[in-house]
């Protein structure tokens, strides 16, 4: 049986388009799920959008605006998108009242976040001297997640360490209401949630999985994961 699984799309307002990279697409296909592209919708289409999907991912991207966790912008942050916040926001907060499998990526695990009432580092260079953003190919995994033990990603790998790649310069500072932290870089900034729900299943990762499950089996099998998942609760 396959099963539909939502991937929002980063919109380039500038050039009024909808874009993803094909790494998800392909990352999904291969676990056995059918992906359909998101575009930013109005925050009023949310509703039709995860009725229509059996699971949803969140994908990576811009900055989020400040203003959803309560500060004014700093020096320091990039570019932001405030019609795709709004539309993903909406969407996150039907996905974190809801049953159906999350899985959120980079960006995706700020909005998540941020949607539970948490707040956002604008930029780590205040916080940590560690490279977050790594100048090494995108599948590579160059630093450490430490993950913690009664997390379900620890139950799902098996290991209490696994190294991960890394294209963030933002990261969590305050977890939002009912996430918990499932792992963290040796600086430690939360590199992992998930819902503290345990009839729930919601994961984000500060890494990217999609540009590196071709090459670690680790990022394999956390695609492989949320969708068995999606296909189990979809029964
Ligand atoms: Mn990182």
């Amino acid at each position: 049986m396959r099963c539909c699984i939502g991937i929002t799309c980063s919109w380039q307002e500038a050039e009024s388009r909808h874009v993803l990279r094909d790494d998800y697409v392909k990352a999904v296909s291969y676990a056995g799920g059918t992906p359909l592209l998101i575009p930013t919708l109005p925050a009023e289409a949310a509703g039709d959008i995860y009725r229509l999907c059996d699971g949803l991912i969140f994908s990576g991207g811009d900055d989020l605006d400040p203003f959803f966790f309560g500060e004014e912008p700093q020096v320091g942050l990039g570019e932001i998108n405030p019609l795709r916040d709004l539309f993903e926001l909406a969407l996150a907060k039907l996905a974190l009242a809801g049953t159906k499998p999350v899985l959120a990526i980079c960006r995706g695990l700020q909005v998540v976040n941020v949607a539970a009432g948490g707040g956002l580092y604008q930029d780590l260079k205040g916080f940590t001297k560690a490279q977050h953003n790594q100048k090494a190919p995108r599948w590579y995994p160059a630093h450490e997640v430490r993950l913690d033990e009664p997390s379900r990603l620890f139950g799902f790998l098996g290991k209490k360490n696994i190294r991960v790649n890394s294209f963030h310069h933002q990261g969590i500072n305050r977890l939002g209401a009912d996430l918990t932290a499932a792992g963290k870089s040796r600086d430690g900034l939360i590199e992992a949630l998930e819902t503290a729900d345990p009839r729930k299943w919601l994961i984000g990762v500060q890494w990217h999985p999609e540009c590196s499950w071709e090459k670690d089996a680790d990022s394999a099998r956390i695609f492989q994961f949320f969708v068995d998942e999606v296909k189990r609760r979809k029964d």
